[in-house]
């Protein structure tokens, strides 16, 4: 059985390679949907949709919600911008991926939340949205 919960947060980046308007400094209201899969449970669950919101939260949500994210390849532009952000004690949030696209966001959250899910839960997919339109998928592969 597979079990999906939805998040949202929203983020401000630069892709400092683009050609196009992505270049520019913009934001995104970003969704998550996050799906596990385990056997049903005793109580009639995968798990309980409420302590998944919380290790997601507690995990994704509150280090990314309202942040200027930054991947780990900076151009000069997005340096001094990193700084700004310091100086003014704005929200940053660093991605341990080059770059901080969707497909990168996609691969590090299914990551970190594989690597906390009890042994009888396993993340199926992490889907991040950038628009309504246009998701990357991280998909389990055992
Ligand atoms: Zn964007």
């Amino acid at each position: 059985m597979q079990i999906t919960k939805r998040f949202s947060w929203h983020c401000s980046h630069r892709l400092n390679f683009h050609e196009g308007l992505c270049y520019n400094l913009h934001g995104h209201t970003y969704k998550m949907d996050v799906t596990v899969s385990g056997n049903i449970n005793m109580t009639g669950m995968v798990a309980d949709f409420h302590w998944l919101k919380g290790i997601v939260e507690g995990l994704i949500v509150k280090n990314f919600d309202h942040a200027c994210i930054f991947g780990k390849n900076l151009d000069e532009a997005d340096k001094e911008l990193f700084d700004w952000c310091i100086k003014f004690n704005q929200k940053t949030c660093v991605l341990p991926k080059d770059f901080t696209t969707a497909e990168s966001m996609a691969e590090y959250f299914h990551r970190i939340l594989s690597n906390v899910m009890p042994d009888d839960i396993k993340v199926e997919s992490i889907k991040v949205w950038e628009t309504d339109t246009a998701y990357a998928e991280e998909k389990n592969v055992d």
